[in-house]
């Protein structure tokens, strides 16, 4: 009798999770944003969320959970319903994360279902307005003059900002004292406030002060110069080839997703890298929208494998650990 009355159980679950999935969305998606309002990735995530959501005609609602390098909100993620209504865009922080901290309180690797990639985006090395450098190599020099005042604006352990000023610092063999901020977005409105020094941050935040002129700008993380920032050299060109690179960013949902809905996501993410809104934003921005190829669970899943492997190494070389 037991025995049959926990099949009729199973059968029923298992009726109301197709059933939810074939539904799937009847109500609003949260979008977990794992840094603060105002900077690269929630630019990036407003701007897919809101086009996912014409797609899924449900609402795609951004929720800022930021803090320790964005890990924060990936610990929120890892343990929310898989059930396709919190979705998570993160970065190149999934895989560097991994070996920054020692005791994460998920595996990035088992404890996320992959959507697909979505964008991928340079970083630039930024200065306050009145900051007494006009080149990399000029600023290189002044850093290591003036170690102790020097300061660097990051966005926590496993931000892109902090990854990129840990290859700068190791490059030219300085350690600087850093200002770790909830996101790049407050640590920007600091910097032009003359509160912090410089720092290096995604193109989707620093464009248009670049181009405004009310930041200093010193050199690209991209391998080739910007169309939107013809006249910034690459970091190459001003003698760090180490800072070439790219921040990839994927979309995720807590590992068990129904395979449907991840299905559904993907389609939804798809379309809103070929939306002439989304295209034409990112193209000032100098974010690059992931192909529709890379815009798929198989290829998210490989990328964050390899590059945890990438970074490993570097990330060991350079000595920097958190808890
Ligand atoms: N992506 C972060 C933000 O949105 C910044 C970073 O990774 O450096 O604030």
């Amino acid at each position: 009798m037991k025995k049959l009355l926990g099949a009729a159980l199973g059968a029923l679950l298992i009726g109301a999770g197709a059933a939810s999935a074939q539904d799937y969305p009847t109500r609003q998606i949260t979008m977990v944003i794992p840094f603060a309002a105002g900077g690269p990735t929630d630019t990036v995530g407003r701007l897919l969320a809101e086009s996912m959501g014409r797609t899924l005609g449900q609402q795609v609602l951004v929720e800022n959970v930021a803090g320790a390098g964005g890990t924060v909100g990936a610990a929120r993620v890892a343990t929310s319903p898989p059930d396709g209504y919190t979705i998570f865009l993160y970065h190149i922080g999934m895989a560097t994360t991994a070996t920054l901290y020692r005791n994460l309180p998920y595996d990035p690797l088992t404890a996320f279902s992959y959507i697909g990639l979505a964008t991928e985006v340079p970083m630039t090395i930024i200065a306050r307005p009145d900051f007494p450098a006009e080149t990399l190599p000029e600023l290189i020099d002044y850093v290591k003059a003036n170690t102790a005042t020097v300061t660097y604006a990051n966005a926590g352990i496993g931000a892109a900002s902090h990854l990129c000023g840990m290859l700068f610092m190791d490059a030219i063999d300085t350690q600087l004292t850093t200002v770790p901020y909830q996101g790049t977005g407050p640590a920007m409105t600091d910097l032009l406030g003359g509160q912090v020094d410089f720092m290096c941050d995604q193109t989707t935040n620093t464009t248009s002060q670049i181009q405004a002129g009310t930041v200093k700008a010193y050199a690209t993380t991209s391998p080739e110069r910007l169309e939107a920032l013809p006249d910034l050299p690459t970091a190459a060109e001003g003698g760090l080839p180490e800072l070439t690179f790219g921040v990839w960013h994927g979309l995720y949902a807590a590992a068990g997703t129904p395979e449907p809905i991840i299905n559904e996501l993907s389609d939804a993410l798809k379309v809103a890298l070929q939306d002439p809104t989304v295209i034409e934003r990112f193209a000032a921005l100098a974010t690059t929208p992931s192909s529709q190829e890379d815009a798929t669970p198989a290829a998210l899943e490989a990328k964050l494998v390899s590059e945890i492997e990438l970074w490993r190494p570097l990330i060991v070389a350079a000595g920097q650990f958190a808890d």
